[in-house]
């Protein structure tokens, strides 16, 4: 089953940590001030997994 990235933006800071670790997953939107993932066929785990550990908020996971 294809699993999602997912961040909770009531805890994410939006330090843009994510962003350096995996630029093609996550990404800054301008519009809505939110951090927000980018649509993808596939996530590479071991980067998303990076970015879970070095979330200062602990606020990424991932969903079915
Ligand atoms: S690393 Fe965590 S706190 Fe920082 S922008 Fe990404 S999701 Fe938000």
């Amino acid at each position: 089953m294809k699993k999602y990235p997912s961040i909770d933006p009531g805890l994410c800071s939006n330090c843009l940590g994510c962003v350096e670790i995996a630029p093609k997953v996550f990404r800054y939107n301008r519009e809505t001030g939110l951090m927000e993932i980018i649509e993808r066929e596939e996530y590479p785990i071991d980067l998303v997994d990076e970015a879970i550990k070095n979330c200062p908020e602990d606020c990424i996971s991932w969903e079915d």
